[in-house]
């Protein structure tokens, strides 16, 4: 089993706030991270010297960073399936490509949480209209139509409640395969943050209740609606979604309550979670040194939560106001240069006394 010793280094795929993230955590435990990204101006390369700017599917440069790294991991989960299993092939991938190419398209990752006998909204994949108008039929009239790849924060999405709206999405998606999800008329939302370690050992974060707003996740509070029962039992879902994968660090799954009680999976995350920032104030070990430890080989940490807490994303515009949000609570910043629309510019988290 490969173990990262303090001073070696952990690549990381991906250089936005996750990766920044992680670089902070790794650089506490004496390791150190090389970022690579196809962008230049990414928040991760402020944290660390260690960096790689090229084209993810540049694979000269991408033997280059396997050989300075220890081990490999991912805060950016859409790299192609080839480039994977030529990473794979050079170098200990945390987790591993399995993981990835299972969670990238949305209908293999279904079909898998479906054969681990877990819940999730009913799904048909659609290759035509004329299947879109079909399945529409099935689910009664309302559904999301969702690309099967590279869609996140609402984008490769569209609601749908006609034939007409069906045709006019897949028009938009440019011919990208899709499948059609059930409306699904949930209570709220939730999330599980857990992690697995290298050796098999798993840790569960408690999960938050997640509020969206434009498809884009506002808040998470901790604790939330759940019940102590629906707590553990998405604890359970993570856990058996983990071992099923093999998988090895954090991962998140975002789950839909319904107001009978039941969690439905949403989504898998093979990565550290918007919806688990709370844990760098709220918790012993934090989302991000969880995974540089499992990654890394090492002992996972404790993730006993020592207070309640609500963590908000600062999104666009809002990070003009930094002065007033220091004020309120534990801001981070991603040091990113523009407030683009909808762009997750930093969060804050507040603490009470646990409840
Ligand atoms: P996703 O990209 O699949 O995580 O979807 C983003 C958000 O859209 C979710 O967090 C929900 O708020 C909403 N959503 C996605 N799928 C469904 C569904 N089948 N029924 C109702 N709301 C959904």
């Amino acid at each position: 089993m490969t173990v990262v010793k303090p001073g070696g280094i952990i690549g990381i795929i991906g250089g936005g706030q996750l990766g920044r993230m992680l670089a902070m955590a790794a650089a506490r435990l004496g390791l150190k991270t090389c970022i690579y990204s196809d962008e230049p101006h990414v928040p991760a390369f402020q944290v660390t010297p260690l960096q790689a700017h090229a084209a993810y599917d540049d694979r000269a440069n991408l033997a280059g960073f396997a050989q300075l790294c220890d081990v490999i991991t991912f805060e950016f989960e859409n790299l192609p399936a080839e480039e994977l299993s030529y990473l794979a092939g050079l170098r200990t991938l945390r987790p591993g490509p399995r993981a990835l190419e299972t969670t990238q398209d949305r209908l293999t990752e279904k079909s898998f949480v479906q054969s681990l006998g877990l819940a999730t909204a009913p799904f048909f994949d659609i290759a035509s209209a004329d299947e879109a108008a079909q399945a529409l039929k099935t689910l009664g009239g309302r559904g999301i139509l969702k690309t099967r790849r590279l869609g996140y924060d609402g984008k490769g999405q569209a609601k749908i409640s006609s034939a007409d709206d069906a045709a006019r999405a897949l028009l938009q998606f440019k011919g990208a395969p899709a499948i059609l999800e059930g409306f699904v008329d949930f209570a709220f939302e939730a999330s599980v943050v857990a992690a697995r370690g290298a050796g098999g050992e798993f840790a569960a974060y408690d999960p938050p209740e997640n509020i969206h707003e434009n498809h884009i996740l506002r808040r998470s509070i901790v604790p939330g609606r759940l019940t102590p029962a629906q707590s553990h039992q998405a604890k359970v879902i993570a856990k058996t979604i983990a071992e099923a994968l093999d998988y090895v660090g954090v991962l998140a799954v975002e789950l839909f309550v319904m107001k009978d009680g039941a969690l439905l999976v949403n989504e898998i995350a093979p990565r550290v979670h918007n919806s688990g920032h709370w844990t760098l104030e709220a918790c012993a070990c934090s989302q991000f040194e969880q995974h540089i430890r499992a990654v890394a080989g090492w002992p996972l940490g404790d993730p006993t939560r020592h207070a309640d807490a609500v963590m908000e994303n600062v999104i666009g515009a809002e990070a003009d106001a930094w002065e007033s949000l220091a004020r309120s609570g534990a801001l981070h910043l991603y040091g990113k240069r523009e407030a683009r629309l909808g762009r997750k510019m930093g969060h804050v988290t507040r603490l009470k006394p646990k409840s």
